[in-house]
């Protein structure tokens, strides 16, 4: 008999979705006059640049040749693309990485939702409130975030920092310390920012804690304020304490292209329980050796 992973049985149906378009409906019925500004699920509604759909017709036409076909490529992605991502996205912040530290996928989706593999089912986790579904959701499949409790919709193992017009939509450092936290800015819902000081705290909060930051950058593009850091490693340590994920969805159309990448800085180790420390590079590069190319 082949037994299921019960744990996705605890996952409640997603009825978010659902229940803001009755409101939407209902609202749209009693105020027929009024413009609605949907922050709901969305997508691009801009074509790819034009940069973009060149060099993927340029890519076809080498597949379609003997002398430049290329069958697999490298699982980590291919040495242009992240030379072109150390050059420009981290070398003019004055933040260096080796090509090993870069790894390119199909999105940051599914990076943000895979990352659990290389970390055990036990730790405790710590998550903004609202925030972006997925971060939750993976590790309830793995067991990670306990039970839910009926009555308030959380998870037992999970730690929820409001964010609400009372703080700013800031969220506040934890009083206690967190194994692993998913911090997303510029945030997704809530569109929030974090100045340089506000997210230094966030860093040295991890340091000092031995936490795990999980850093989705989904929308750094977006971010035009110069006190605002685009990435987390612009904070002194952070290579010490978090993964960056970044996606090219958002930025250039790449929704349905899928296609983003995720940091993982040498010097970033977790532990065993016996205390050994382990580089989550090295981890995470077999994750994707085994499972993804
Ligand atoms: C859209 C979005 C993603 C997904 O990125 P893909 O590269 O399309 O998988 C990840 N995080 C946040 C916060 C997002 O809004």
């Amino acid at each position: 008999m082949a037994l299921v992973n019960e744990h996705f049985l605890k996952l409640p149906g997603s009825y978010l979705f659902s229940d803001i378009a009755k409101k939407v409906n209902t609202f749209r019925i009693t105020h027929p006059k009024q413009d609605i500004i949907r922050l709901g699920i969305g997508d691009v509604t801009q074509p790819l640049p034009k940069a973009c759909t060149e060099a993927m017709h340029k890519a076809v036409e080498e597949l379609a040749n003997k002398d430049t076909f290329r069958g697999y490529g490298p699982e980590q992605g291919y040495d242009f693309l992240i030379e072109a991502i150390i050059k420009n996205d981290f070398a003019p912040r004055g933040i260096h990485f080796s090509a090993s530290e870069i790894f390119v996928s199909d999105g940051a989706k599914s990076d943000t939702g895979n990352i659990g593999d290389i970390l055990r089912h036990d730790n405790s986790v710590g998550v903004t409130d609202p925030i972006y579904p997925v971060y939750i959701d993976s590790n309830v499949m793995c067991g990670r975030a306990g039970v839910l409790e009926e009555e308030t919709g959380k998870w037992s193992n999970v730690t929820y920092m409001p964010c609400t017009s009372e703080n700013n939509f800031i969220p506040e450092i934890p009083d206690k310390r967190i194994d692993i936290v998913y911090l997303c800015y510029p945030n997704n819902p809530t569109g929030t920012t974090l100045t340089k000081p506000e997210l230094k705290k966030w860093v040295d909060y991890a340091l000092s804690n031995d936490t795990l930051i999980l850093f989705d950058a989904a929308y750094e593009a977006y971010i035009q304020d110069e006190n605002v850091p685009h990435s987390i490693y612009e904070i002194k340590g952070a290579k010490k304490c978090a993964i960056e994920f970044r996606s090219f969805s958002k930025t250039a159309g790449f929704t349905g292209v899928r296609c983003g990448y995720t940091v993982v800085p040498k010097e970033l180790t977790a532990a065993t329980l016996e205390g050994d420390r382990i580089p989550l590079n090295r981890l995470w590069n077999r994750r994707q050796c085994t499972k993804f190319n």
